[in-house]
C-alpha cells in the first residue's frame, strides 16, 4: 500500500469516525419514534457500506466486487422499509388526530440505546477487519472466533478511529454530561489510543504502556479524588465507574497475557466492552444528572467493588511494567506451574501460581511506583487540606520514606550495589522491610535483624508506633489519602470492623495477634533450623519465615485492603495481624507517647466527640479518658493525629519524648502559639472538616476549616 493509499483509507475511517459519532448524538438525543428510526436506519446503512467492502477486500476480484456492491445495495434499500412505514403510521396518525396529534414517544429506550451499541460495535469490527484486509494484511487462517476478535480490535484501523468517535461523542453531547463523568469519558477514550497490541514495534509497545498506564493512574486518581469530594454518587454515576474499573481490570490482564504468551483476544474483548459501556451510558447521558444521588459510604458493597477492581488493573499493570520496562529482571520471572495433572496438584498448582504471582508483583519495583504516585497523589490532596503542621511533616515524611524504602532501596540502589542479588531481595534495616522474613534466617543476619528491632523499639519507646506505622512503613501512604482515609467511616459501620473497636484488647483481637506472634516465632525457628540443615521445611516452595512474611505483606495486606469496606480501614492495626505493628505497639505502651488534652473541662462539655470521628482506627473510647485522666494510652494508637485535626477546639494534642523532655525542663509542654481557646459553642466536624463538608459538592482545595479560637490559651489543668 502507498503512501496516497494509506492516507485515504486513514481519510475515509476518520470520516465514518466521525459520522458515528454523530449518529451518537442523535440517538441520545431521539425522544421520538421516528428519530429514532432516523438513527436506526443510519447506523444500519453504515454497516451494509462497511460489509459490501468486507466481502470486496475479503477476496477482491471482479466478480466480488459486483456480488459486494449488489449486497450492500439490497441492504441498504431494504432497510429504508421500515423506516418509511414509520413515517407513513405517523403522518396517518397526525391526519386523524388533527390538533391533539404528539409525536410517539420512544417507549423502550433501554433497548434502543443497546441496539445502537451493538450496531456501532459491529460497525467498528467490520471496519476494523475491512481495513486491515484493505491495508494488505491477510486474515487469520487459524483460531476460528478468537483469532478474527483479536485481529480485528487489536488493529489501528479499529482502536484509533473508535477512540476519534469516542471523544467527538463526549464533545458533541459535552452539555448533557456532568463534567466528572466528561472528563473522565474523554481521558478512558484517550487510553485506546494508547493500545499497546495495535503493533509489535517495541518502541511502540514501550511507549504505549507507558504512558497509557500514566492515562489510566490519572484516571484512577481523578476518580478516587471525585469520589472523596461528591459522597453523594447518582446511580448511573456509581454503576458506570464501577463497570469502567472492571473492564480496566480485564484490559490490564489482557495486555500482560498478550505481552508474556502474545494472545491479544482478552484485551480485544476488554476494547469491545469498553467501547460498549461508553456508548451505553453515553447514549443516555441525562441520567448522570437524575436524582436521587445516594452516599456511596452506606454502599460497601460498592466501595469493595471500586477498591477490588482497581486493585486488579493495577496489579496486572504493575506486572506488564515490569516486564515491558524491566525485562531482564521480571520477563519469565513470575512462577507458572503446569495446570495440569489430578485435581489435588491442580488446585496446589494454581493456588501457587496466584500466590507468587500476587506476592512477585505487589512487591515489584513498578508496582510499588506506580501505586506510591497514585496514592501519594491523594496524601498530597490530603496535606493541602491538613492544618496541623506536624501531621503535613509527618505525611511529608511517609511519602519520602515510601519513595526511598520501597522503591529506590529495593530497585535501584540494591540492585546497583548486588548486581546478582535475587530481584527483590530487601535488606532490613537499611531498606524498608518489616524485619523477620526479608530473608531466610542466617547467622549472618542476626546482627541486621536484630538491629531493624532495636530501631523500632528505641523510635516506638521515644516517638511511638507512628514513626513505623505511619512514617516508614509503605502501608499508611495507602490508607492515609483523601479517599480512602475516608473509608474509615467503615470501621464503625462493617460487622467486622465493629467488633475491634476501641482500645480494649478483645479476645478476637488478642485470638489475631496471639496466633500472628504465634506463627512469626514458630516460622523463625523453622527458618533457622532449615537454614543449618536440621530440618528440611518450606511453605508452598518457600522458606518458613519468607512465605510469612510475603502472606502478610504481599498478599494478605492486599487482600485485606480491598476489602477495608467489610473489615474497616487500618485493619492491620485494628486487627492485629501485622507482627511488626504489635511489636512496636508493645514498645509504644513503655514509653513517652500519649494523646494529651490541654483541657479536661472542655472535653467534659464538648458533645460531638469529633475526635473519635477523625480516628482512623476506630478509637471511640478516647473522649473518656480525656475527660477522666486528661489523656489517654493505646497499643492500636498509631500516632497519624487526625483526632487532633478532627478535635474543634484545638483541644487535643500528640505528647512523646520532646514534649516530656520540656516539662523536665521546666517549659510548657506546647507552645503558646500552638493553644487556643475555645470560645463560645464549638462547631462539629461536619461543619468544618472540608472532608465532610464536601459531601455534595466540595470545596476549592485550600479551604480550611476555622475553628472558633479567640487565639489565647486554655489554662492547662495538669
Ligand atoms: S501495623 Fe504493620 S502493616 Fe500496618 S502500618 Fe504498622 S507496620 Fe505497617
Ligand atoms: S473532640 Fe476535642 S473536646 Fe471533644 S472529646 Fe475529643 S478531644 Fe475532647
Amino acid at each position: 500500500m502507498n503512501g496516497i493509499e494509506l492516507g485515504l483509507l486513514t481519510a475515509i475511517a476518520m470520516v465514518m469516525a466521525l459520522f458515528d459519532a454523530v449518529i451518537v448524538k442523535w440517538g441520545a438525543e431521539a425522544r421520538t419514534r421516528t428519530s429514532a428510526g432516523v438513527v436506526l436506519f443510519l447506523a444500519f446503512m453504515m454497516i451494509a457500506m462497511i460489509f459490501g467492502a468486507f466481502l470486496y477486500f475479503s477476496s477482491p476480484s471482479s466478480s466480488s466486487l459486483v456480488e459486494a456492491l449488489w449486497v450492500s445495495s439490497a441492504a441498504m434499500s431494504l432497510s429504508v422499509f421500515p423506516l418509511v412505514y414509520l413515517f407513513v403510521r405517523e403522518a396517518a396518525r397526525q391526519m386523524r388526530e388533527g390538533a391533539t396529534f404528539a409525536p410517539a414517544r420512544i417507549e423502550h429506550r433501554r433497548w434502543f440505546g443497546l441496539t445502537v451499541v451493538a450496531s456501532l460495535v459491529l460497525n467498528e469490527f467490520l471496519m476494523g477487519v475491512t481495513f486491515q484486509l484493505a491495508s494488505g494484511l491477510s486474515a487469520p487462517a487459524t483460531g476460528g472466533a478468537v483469532s478474527w476478535i483479536a485481529f480485528a480490535v487489536n488493529s489501528p484501523w479499529f482502536l484509533f478511529p473508535m477512540s476519534i468517535e469516542m471523544i467527538a461523542a463526549a464533545i458533541l453531547l459535552r452539555s448533557h454530561l456532568p463534567s466528572g463523568i466528561r472528563i473522565i469519558m474523554i481521558a478512558q477514550s484517550t487510553l485506546m489510543v494508547l493500545a499497546p497490541p495495535v503493533s509489535q514495534n517495541p518502541n511502540w509497545v514501550w511507549f504505549s504502556t507507558v504512558l497509557g498506564s500514566a492515562v489510566m493512574i490519572g484516571i484512577v486518581i481523578y476518580l478516587m479524588e471525585y469520589i472523596y469530594r461528591h459522597r453523594q454518587l447518582v446511580p448511573a454515576f456509581s454503576s458506570y465507574v464501577l463497570a469502567l474499573m472492571g473492564v480496566f481490570g480485564i484490559m490490564m490482564a489482557g495486555l500482560y497475557v498478550w505481552l508474556v504468551y502474545g494472545e491479544g483476544f482478552v484485551f480485544a474483548v476488554a476494547v469491545l466492552l469498553e467501547m460498549s459501556i461508553f456508548f451505553e451510558a453515553i447514549l443516555a447521558p441525562d441520567r448522570f444528572g437524575e436524582a436521587p444521588a445516594a452516599p456511596w459510604q452506606l454502599r460497601p458493597n460498592w466501595a469493595f467493588g471500586l477498591l477490588a477492581f482497581i486493585f486488579v488493573a493495577e496489579l496486572f499493570m504493575g506486572a506488564a511494567l515490569d516486564v515491558v520496562l524491566l525485562p531482564g529482571a521480571y520477563l519469565g520471572a513470575f512462577p507458572t506451574l503446569p495446570l495440569a495433572g489430578g485435581s489435588a496438584t491442580l488446585l496446589y498448582n494454581a493456588f501457587y501460581n496466584g500466590f507468587w504471582f500476587l506476592a512477585g508483583v505487589s512487591g515489584s519495583t513498578w508496582f510499588l511506583g506506580m501505586m506510591g504516585i497514585e496514592m501519594g497523589a491523594l496524601v498530597v490532596f490530603k496535606i493541602r487540606e491538613s492544618i496541623s503542621r506536624e501531621n503535613k511533616i509527618r505525611m511529608a515524611l511517609m511519602l519520602g520514606s515510601y519513595a526511598i524504602f520501597a522503591t529506590f532501596f529495593p530497585s535501584v540502589y540494591y540492585s546497583n550495589l548486588f548486581p546478582n542479588a535475587l530481584s527483590g531481595t530487601q535488606v532490613p534495616v537499611l531498606g524498608w522491610s518489616m524485619g523477620l522474613g526479608s530473608a531466610p534466617i542466617v547467622p549472618s543476619l542476626f546482627l541486621v535483624i536484630f538491629l531493624t528491632y532495636i530501631i523500632f523499639a528505641v523510635t516506638a519507646v521515644l516517638f511511638g508506633r507512628r514513626v513505623v506505622c505511619s512514617v516508614f512503613c509503605t502501608a499508611p501512604v495507602m490508607y492515609q489519602g483523601t479517599t480512602i482515609d475516608t473509608m474509615k467511616s467503615f470501621n464503625r459501620s462493617s460487622g467486622i470492623g465493629h467488633k475491634y473497636l476501641g482500645s480494649r484488647l478483645s479476645s478476637l483481637y488478642s485470638a489475631t495477634a496471639g496466633v500472628t506472634m504465634a506463627a512469626l516465632v514458630g516460622v523463625s525457628f523453622a527458618s533457622y533450623f532449615d537454614q543449618q540443615g536440621i530440618l528440611n521445611v518450606s511453605i508452598l516452595g518457600q522458606d518458613p519465615s519468607v512465605f510469612l512474611f510475603d502472606l502478610s505483606f504481599s498478599v494478605g495486606w492486599y487482600i485485606l485492603f480491598v476489602t477495608i469496606p467489610y473489615v474497616g480501614n487500618y485493619n492491620c492495626v485494628t486487627m492485629g495481624w501485622c507482627y511488626t505493628g504489635l511489636i512496636s505497639g508493645a514498645f509504644q505502651k513503655l514509653g513517652f507517647f500519649k494523646l494529651k488534652v490541654r483541657s479536661k473541662e472542655v472535653c467534659r462539655t464538648c458533645t460531638t466527640v469529633d475526635c473519635t470521628k477523625g480516628c482512623p482506627v476506630g478509637l471511640v473510647d478516647m473522649p473518656g479518658h480525656f475527660r477522666t485522666k486528661g489523656e489517654f494510652r493505646s497499643t492500636k494508637c498509631c500516632g497519624v493525629g487526625e483526632c487532633v485535626e478532627a478535635c474543634p477546639y484545638g483541644n487535643l494534642y500528640i505528647s512523646d519524648v520532646r514534649h516530656w523532655v520540656r516539662r523536665r525542663l521546666g517549659r510548657p509542654e506546647v507552645s503558646p502559639t500552638a493553644t487556643r481557646r475555645m470560645a463560645g459553642t464549638a462547631p462539629s466536624i461536619s461543619a468544618t472538616s472540608p472532608a465532610l463538608r464536601s459531601a455534595s459538592t466540595g470545596p476549592p482545595y485550600g479551604l480550611r476549616p476555622l475553628p472558633m479560637f479567640d487565639g489565647r490559651s486554655p489554662p492547662l489543668d495538669r
